[in-house]
């Protein structure tokens, strides 16, 4: 069986990658790579779906064990990709979406060379925080720590295969444009490097 892809999806906040994400996982080849997390949960937010909402404690001790395939620290929380739950996905033939920050999709690059990094960017800056001020869900301290982190990350975000742009209300564009990078991606000839062998075999 063919193996999926691991697609990271990296977008900074108030880039509408949850959103963007929701739509692509409405498909069935596509599933979501749950995060664990010591942040706490935010309202709405559900243990098990949006995160492993778990302790300091208990985190540093899976890091320990090999349990996380990568992870990072975010404004003072941990955050990272359970490995065996990524693996088993990918085994599936499904591909598997890691909505992660820049430092982890660095991560993930050097030790999985085959995954395919996408940048979700807003339009402008400026839209950026236009939308997370309009979010209301952080203080300004945190809106401030986010901004500042999200200039970093895109000034340093060249490695990234794709940049995707999530236009204001334009959300399943977005996804479509992702859709079909990964279909591309998937036809892509350093994928099928057997394919001779194979072509001839039958
Ligand atoms: P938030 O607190 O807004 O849910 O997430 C903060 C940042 O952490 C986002 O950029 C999100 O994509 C990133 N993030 C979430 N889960 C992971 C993870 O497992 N690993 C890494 N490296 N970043 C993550």
């Amino acid at each position: 069986m063919k193996q999926g892809l691991m697609i990271v999806v990296s977008g900074p906040a108030g880039s509408g990658k949850g959103t963007v994400n929701a739509h692509l996982l409405q498909t069935e080849d596509f599933v979501y790579s749950v995060s664990a997390t010591t942040r706490a949960p935010r309202p709405g937010e559900i243990d098990g779906v949006n995160y492993h909402f778990i302790s300091r404690e208990e985190f540093l001790a899976r890091i320990e064990s090999g349990d996380m395939l990568e992870y990072t620290q975010y404004c003072e929380n941990f955050y990272g990709t359970p490995r065996k739950e990524a693996e088993e996905v990918l085994a599936s033939g499904k591909n598997l979406i890691l909505e992660i920050e820049v430092e982890g999709a660095r991560n993930v690059k050097k030790k999985f060379p085959d995954a395919v990094l996408i940048l979700l960017l807003p339009p402008s800056f400026a839209v950026q925080e236009a939308r997370l001020r309009g979010r209301g869900t952080e203080t300004e301290d945190k809106i401030l720590a986010r901004l500042e982190r999200a200039k970093e990350e895109i000034a340093e975000a060249d490695f990234y295969d794709y940049v995707v742009y999530n236009y204001d209300g334009r959300d399943l564009d977005a996804a479509e444009d992702i859709l079909a990078i990964v279909r591309a991606e998937h036809h892509s000839m350093r994928r099928h490097k057997k394919m001779a062998d194979s072509y001839f075999a039958c």
